[in-house]
């Protein structure tokens, strides 16, 4: 089989409707869910230019055709307050802090303050659940990421800090399950990939109590793993020559660390990594994202940046803190008990600030009603969203800045169309699978 190909028994495009209208409008946030619902049917795959999607390879059946038209953030997304503080730009809460690990290990491991993975050590360490399923650098791809379970501390820590790289988490999930009848996990993903596991639960509850903690990060959008190669090749890294890379965490920010197999290592600010190329090489899903805060987990966490006078982020290194945002009761209990154990140190957190000092979120926000309008003047599939408050979003955008966005995005759209799905090639010829 040619590298580039997806072999031969892949249906391109997919024989789904589903998946061929995610397909067609390039929808697909590569949260794996449709992967788990037919794991003998659908495996996820990196394409070009570095994205993991679904490979369809056998019919689907009805229900795992309806189940996936139900569940995937690619085709849309849910939202209601139920009673909860309404938010237009930051989705229904009950509670926003800031906090950081006590562990010092953790707190400077993690991207920001180690929040989300002490949350993940107390629920471990309690007994709460077995195991956290989780993202972590993939062993045999270095810019890449790979779904891990940690059974233990030493596993979260690990897996602490951000990877601006693809991930599937939930691909695997159903058979990981069925692996461990007995036991119970937590998971931890991108808010689309929390969205899709929220949804599956809807329809099956007993998959809520095998998994009954969501967890999950405020995301401005994946980056390609040519993003990824790029940062290598402002870092005179060669790929094949990198042994291990970490995309942040081991500090505030935290540099982009590339590790050689000479043992030396070379770094990149995140004001550069983040700022100069990753965002540069986004998925389309993601800038039409309606719930880049997860507005789907229990425990949502972020970077509690501080501004500068005129109310910019700013990203000087300095000892993590966490936003902590508690979505749900148990949410709230779960951050309570952490907090009462010691695990974490919190400080009170005024909501008003965010918007100053999450401007990409902000931004995104107020700008998606104006994209999406330009996807639908020129036919392309847009995801169907409710209860996200795109119209109060918008409101808060002069007319100009949202007229920009609607020719800016009809321009991209005329310019782009979805190609058909290449695997991703490697610098050194060999294709990843
Ligand atoms: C793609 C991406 C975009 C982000 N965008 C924003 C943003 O716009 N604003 C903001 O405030 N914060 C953003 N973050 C989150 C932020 O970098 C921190 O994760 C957050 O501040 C929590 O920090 P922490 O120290 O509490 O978490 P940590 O203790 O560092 O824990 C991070 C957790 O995230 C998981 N994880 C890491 N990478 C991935 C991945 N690619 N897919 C799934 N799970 C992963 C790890 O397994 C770990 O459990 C983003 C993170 C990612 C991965
Ligand atoms: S967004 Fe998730 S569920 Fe939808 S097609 Fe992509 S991987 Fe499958
Ligand atoms: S920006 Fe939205 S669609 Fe993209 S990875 Fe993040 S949560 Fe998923």
């Amino acid at each position: 089989m040619p590298a580039d190909t997806l072999g031969p028994a892949s249906r391109v495009p997919p024989d789904s409707p589903a998946l061929r209208r995610v397909q067609a409008g390039d929808l697909c946030a590569g949260c794996g869910g449709c992967a788990s619902i037919a794991p003998d049917k659908l495996r996820m795959a990196l394409v070009e230019p570095g994205f993991l999607r679904p490979v369809q390879s056998a019919p689907l059946s009805p229900v795992e055709e309806d189940t996936i038209a139900a569940i995937c953030p690619g085709l849309g997304q849910r939202v209601e307050d139920a009673g909860r503080t309404p938010s237009v730009l930051w989705g229904p809460y009950l509670e926003m802090q800031t906090g950081w690990a006590t562990d010092p290990d953790l707190r400077f491991a993690g991207s920001s303050g180690g929040a989300l993975s002490m949350l993940l050590c107390h629920l471990l360490e309690t007994g709460a659940v077995d195991g956290v399923i989780q993202t972590a650098a993939a062993p045999q791809l270095s810019i890449g990421n790979g779904t891990v379970l940690s059974t233990r501390s030493e596993g979260v820590l690990a897996a602490a800090g951000s990877r601006y790289a693809p991930s599937a988490p939930l691909e695997g999930l159903h058979a990981r399950l069925t692996a461990s009848p007995a036991q119970r996990f937590a998971f931890v993903g991108k808010p689309c990939d929390v969205a899709a596991l929220r949804a599956l639960q809807e329809q099956d509850p007993g998959l809520a109590a095998r998994v009954p903690v969501l967890l999950s990060f405020f995301c401005a959008g994946v980056p390609s793993l040519r993003g990824g190669l790029e940062v290598l090749a402002a870092l005179e890294a060669p790929y094949q020559d990198t042994v291990a890379f970490r995309y942040r965490g081991n500090g505030w920010p935290g540099y982009a660390t590339a590790t050689l197999a000479d043992g030396t290592t070379r770094q990149m600010s995140y004001h550069d990594s983040w700022g100069r190329i990753l965002s540069r090489h986004v998925q389309h899903r993601c800038k039409i994202c309606a719930d880049g805060t997860g507005t789907a987990a229990d425990l949502v966490c972020a970077d509690a940046w501080e501004a500068d006078e005129k109310g910019y982020p700013l990203f000087d290194e300095q000892e993590g803190v966490s936003l902590i945002v508690a979505r749900t009761v148990k949410g709230q209990q779960i951050l309570a008990a952490a907090q009462a154990a010691g695990r974490l140190e919190t400080a009170p957190f005024d909501p008003t600030i965010l918007a100053a000092i999450q401007p990409g979120q902000r931004e995104r926000r107020r700008a998606l009603l104006a994209r999406l309008a330009g996807l639908r003047v020129c036919g392309r599939p847009v995801p169907d969203y409710r209860g996200l408050t795109l119209k109060a979003a918008a409101a808060q955008n002069p007319l100009g800045r949202n007229l920009r966005n609607f020719f800016g995005m009809i321009r991209r759209s005329l310019r782009r169309k979805p190609g058909r799905p290449r695997l991703f090639t490697l610098p050194s010829g060999s294709s990843h699978d």
